[in-house]
């Protein structure tokens, strides 16, 4: 049978159960079922001593007895501890519900097998919570038992309906019995240099390992097939891109570009800042479309190298924009510009979605016009009556928060796309950005300006609240200005968040007026409020800020020196490096202080022990992809992070993706369009997968 014959095929799967795996878990063909991979195996066919226990073991099985049973703790730590000898050593079964029926149950002295996850702590003391239990008479009746046990995730409907993790299980095996050819879309000769699992083995084995060893080859070929589709179509499009889609030429850097650099500029750039404008300055001349990426750490300079960018745009008659993720973003880069750009005769203007009817007209008027050259703006920019007569560079800051189909609706502005540069200030470590930005070309800005000091990172525990305030008193004193800021603005019955308004008395008690100032600022308050709140702190009225996560882009008040984080074990790590990222930005010693409730989980302490170790971006960025994982980083939901992978993990698998990389490349060198006979699988494949992505514009 061939393997994309519908699932309602499959013995012991009828209509009803078919439109359930249609609807639960996306199976409909018997492929897609095969695709469905377990998520853990257990192995039963090995018995463990308690010497050859290591933390990576996910589950062990035992065979020993029980020497001595005991009761500790009270009340909700009130647990059962089975002392357990396997004849080299003794580990703890521990159970913390249904103490006394296991107690009236458990017999010392019996011989049983033992199944569970091993525990490790510091003290030496192994122990397994609530594991299975079977005495050996039991076991040795059983008639299946040995080798790996696949485990498939369920839903809960699947559950109701009697589709368990065994049932799914049956029904692979059935399918790997009636399939007679899974077609192997990888050419031969790479199976042979990599030393590849053939498909039908992979797949075979990834269900139903033969042995450990076999399983790893599978997990392999099998992540890597993710990870090369994934490749070859974002290098395919790029090429394609690069090679088919016209882009304007800028040809020459003229008088606004000059006067800006000679006039205007206060200081010199840095090596970094020289290198990616020369990185632009080529894209602008290659006659393609430019879409590069510029990342660079906060305060790192990236907002020049776009204001010059924009100049060579209008040297060349072009028309630029800048989009922002925020209103307050938006408008300090419009102010910033205008004070930049004073004296250049220079039109800028500012869009955003609280810009008044009239001046709208005015702006919509002038786009089409061309007496508009540089437009700044939030996503009121890729509104469809926003007209360009000709919009030459698009610069879009803060990337991961702007959707990719936002990105897209930019892009089709005009007839020819317009050169587009992506400016952020999360530093995406290599295995994500290779996917997540695999068809733009990368900039880094791996320099900061001199003369910085670093910040210094502070952890300070609820206990030591009193000496933060001490220490605020006196850097106001000094005439610095602070940052308090709190992860939430409404209070949640269930969470016991600090929430920002409690936390805006607290501080008008600690620091009264008139003697102090203090001004408070979130994402609910009208867009005047906040820019007028903001703008009271950024000349100096408001001495300390109490405000949600709304200031953790862009912001720049550089008499600020101090940043504080309230709960900040509620942040993750690329959040709390964006916000200390507001401080540190004048000639002034700087400091982020993380302020924590006492005892926190390790998770937590492992966060706030980098924030305080390193100021590093990308190190950061590194240690976060591994604690939460891609999705997360970037907010699956909001940003639409367009990867799903099945079995790979980026987090984790970073070589193999390299590899995966790698080998697109070198293929897609010699064979640019697939068309070799031994690339015909490959190709339909990786059509399949540019039709799906959220890149495909171009085909
Ligand atoms: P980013 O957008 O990368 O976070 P900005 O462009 O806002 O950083 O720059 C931060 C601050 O550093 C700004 O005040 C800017 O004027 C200043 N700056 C940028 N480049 C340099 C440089 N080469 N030398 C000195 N100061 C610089
Ligand atoms: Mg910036």
């Amino acid at each position: 049978m061939d393997w994309l014959t519908d699932i309602t095929y499959l013995k012991g799967v009828g209509p009803k159960r078919a439109e359930l795996l249609n609807k639960e878990i996306d199976v409909f063909t018997i492929k897609d079922l095969l695709y469905y991979f377990p998520y853990k195996y257990v192995d039963r066919s090995k018995f463990y001593t308690v010497r050859d226990l290591t933390t990576e073991l996910a589950y062990v099985q035992m065979k020993g007895k029980i020497i001595k049973i005991e009761e500790h703790g009270q009340g909700r730590s009130k647990r059962l501890v089975a002392k357990f000898f396997d004849g080299v050593g003794t580990i703890d079964l521990v159970w913390f519900q249904g103490i006394k029926w296991i107690k009236n149950n458990l017999k010392i002295g019996q011989e049983y097998i033992v199944f569970g996850k091993p525990n490790f702590f510091r003290n030496g003391t192994i122990s397994i919570p609530h594991p299975e239990l079977e005495t050996v008479e039991k076991y040795e009746a059983r008639t299946v038992r040995g080798s790996f046990q696949p485990y498939y995730s369920t839903t809960e409907r699947l559950r109701k309906s009697f589709i368990s993790s065994r049932t799914i299980s049956e029904l692979v095996s059935k399918a790997l019995e009636i399939v007679d050819n899974i077609p192997d879309f990888m050419p031969d000769y790479l199976i042979e240099r990599i030393g590849f699992l053939p498909l039908s083995e992979a797949i075979k084995n990834i269900h139903f390992p033969q042995n450990p060893h076999k399983l790893q080859l599978a997990e392999f070929r099998l992540k890597f097939d993710e990870f090369f589709i994934n490749q070859l179509s974002l290098i395919k499009q790029k090429r394609l891109r690069t090679e088919k889609t016209a882009g304007y030429v800028f040809e020459h850097v003229g008088e606004y570009f000059n006067r800006f650099y000679n006039e205007k500029l206060s200081f010199e750039l840095t090596n970094a800042q020289k290198r990616v404008l020369k990185e632009i300055r080529r894209d602008f001349k290659s006659g393609h479309q430019a879409n590069r990426l510029l990342q660079g750490d906060v305060g790192s300079g990236k907002t020049i190298v776009a204001l010059m960018s924009m100049l060579i745009a209008l040297d060349n008659d072009f028309q630029a924009c800048l989009m922002a993720p925020t209103e307050i973003l938006a408008q300090q880069h419009y102010k910033n510009f205008i004070e930049l750009l004073d004296g250049l005769d220079i039109n800028v203007k500012l869009l955003t979605g609280s810009t008044k009817t009239r001046e709208r007209k005015i702006i919509h008027h002038q786009l089409l016009t061309g007496e508009l050259q540089i437009l700044v703006g939030t996503h009121a920019l890729i509104e469809d009556t926003v007209q360009f007569k000709r919009l030459g560079l698009a610069i879009i800051d803060e990337q991961h928060r702007f959707g990719v189909a936002q990105r897209a609706k930019l892009w089709q502005k005009g007839k020819i796309p317009p050169h587009v540069i992506v400016m952020t200030a999360t530093p995406i470590p290599r295995t994500l950005s290779m996917t997540l930005y695999g068809d733009l070309d990368v900039s880094v800005i791996d320099e900061m300006p001199p003369g910085r000091k670093p910040i210094k990172t502070i952890h300070v525990r609820e206990s030591g609240r009193r000496r933060l305030y001490n220490f605020i008193h006196r850097e106001i004193a000094k005439g610095r200005q602070v940052y308090i800021v709190y992860p939430l603005i409404k209070e949640s019955e269930k969470l016991d968040y600090k929430n920002l308004e409690q936390g805006y008395e607290h501080i008008l008690a600690e620091f009264p007026p008139p003697k102090y100032r203090v001004g408070m600022l979130h994402g609910q308050m009208k867009p005047e409020d906040k820019d007028l709140e903001m703008a009271r702190f950024a000349r100096g009225e408001t001495q300390i800020l109490v405000a949600t996560t709304v200031i953790e882009v862009g912001v720049n008040v550089p008499n600020a020196t101090v940043m504080v984080i309230e709960s900040a074990e509620r942040f993750g790590l690329s959040q709390l490096h964006q916000l200390r990222g507001r401080v540190g930005r004048g000639g002034e010693q700087s400091y982020c202080i993380l302020v924590t409730k006492d005892k926190l989980s390790s998770d937590a302490r492992k966060r706030i022990d980098t924030m305080v170790s390193t100021t590093d971006g990308f190190k950061i960025a590194e240690m976060d992809l591994h604690l939460r994982g891609p999705g997360d980083i970037f907010g699956t939901a909001q940003s639409g992070f367009p990867f799903h992978f099945r079995i790979a993990n980026l987090s984790k698998d970073g070589k193999i993706l390299q590899l995966a990389r790698n080998i697109a490349e070198e293929l897609l060198q010699q064979d640019p369009e697939l068309v070799l006979e031994q690339h015909q699988l490959l190709r339909r494949e990786v059509d399949r997968e540019i039709k799906r992505s959220p890149w495909g514009l171009i085909s």
